[in-house]
């Protein structure tokens, strides 16, 4: 029985982490399939540039991310290390950055505020890149503006992300963070509950704050340690 209990656990955790590679795969996946759609001979130098150059970064990325599967199947721990916030958000915006570009999107950065904390440095880059590709995913090409702030209040280190996009229902925003909820055709519904799990275990907290057809902002509040 308890073979049978430790098969079945091992099983559902393959099955997790084959959805979670396929979500990842999908982000550089599409901006190659963006690349292509725009690659016509007839198109200047620079620009035939442009795209090789994405679809070179972004299957070299694909590589990446089996070589950190299979690390991933090695024990896992959680790695604290002391990191600038403002450095982690910058490392998910530079993976982005290709997402952003072909969709025309204005960036606006105003990080008012920097700190450095005790963080799992690569699961926190992914929350960050999580709602930032929401966001992306959620404006119009060429009329978007992605908005990302960082602020202290009180006692806590803010971070603000905001688009100008679809917006969400008063009824969608209390299933946001449900696994496999998504409004997407080919969504899977795991960033944002990867990002609350995630978030959650450094005890920092999300709100979420949102209009239909104005734009949706996400603050995640990191408490800020207290010298006492
Ligand atoms: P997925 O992106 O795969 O659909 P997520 O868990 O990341 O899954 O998001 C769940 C759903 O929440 C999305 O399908 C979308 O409908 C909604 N959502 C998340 N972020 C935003 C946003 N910034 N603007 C509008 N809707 C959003
Ligand atoms: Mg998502």
């Amino acid at each position: 029985l308890e073979r049978d209990r430790l098969l079945a656990e091992k099983s559902a955790s393959t099955a997790r982490l084959a959805r979670t590679l396929a979500h990842e795969v999908r982000n550089p996946l599409t901006n190659i399939h963006l690349s292509l759609d725009q690659l016509d001979p007839e198109l200047p130098d620079e620009d035939l540039k442009l795209f090789t150059d994405i679809i070179r970064r972004n299957s070299l990325r694909i590589n990446t991310l089996i070589t950190e599967l299979l690390e991933s199947f090695k024990p896992q721990e959680t790695v604290l290390t002391s990191i600038s916030i403002i450095e982690l958000i910058e490392r998910a915006l530079s993976e982005a950055l290709d997402r952003i570009n072909l969709k025309k999107i204005t960036l606006v950065k105003n990080f008012g505020e920097d700190c450095t904390l005790n963080l799992d440095q690569s699961k926190i880059k992914i929350a960050f890149l999580n709602l930032i590709i929401n966001a992306i995913e959620a404006m119009e090409a060429e009329k978007g503006i992605l908005t990302i702030l960082t602020s202290i209040r009180n006692d806590y280190f803010l971070v603000t992300i905001k688009d100008n996009g679809v917006g969400i229902s008063q009824e969608n925003l209390n299933r946001l963070f449900e696994p496999y909820f998504t409004l997407k055709t080919n969504g899977l519904g795991l960033g944002l509950a990867a990002t609350l799990t995630i978030l959650q275990s450094h005890n920092a907290r999300v709100e979420v704050d949102s209009q239909l057809g104005v734009g949706t902002t996400f603050t995640i509040a990191f408490p800020l340690l207290k010298d006492r």
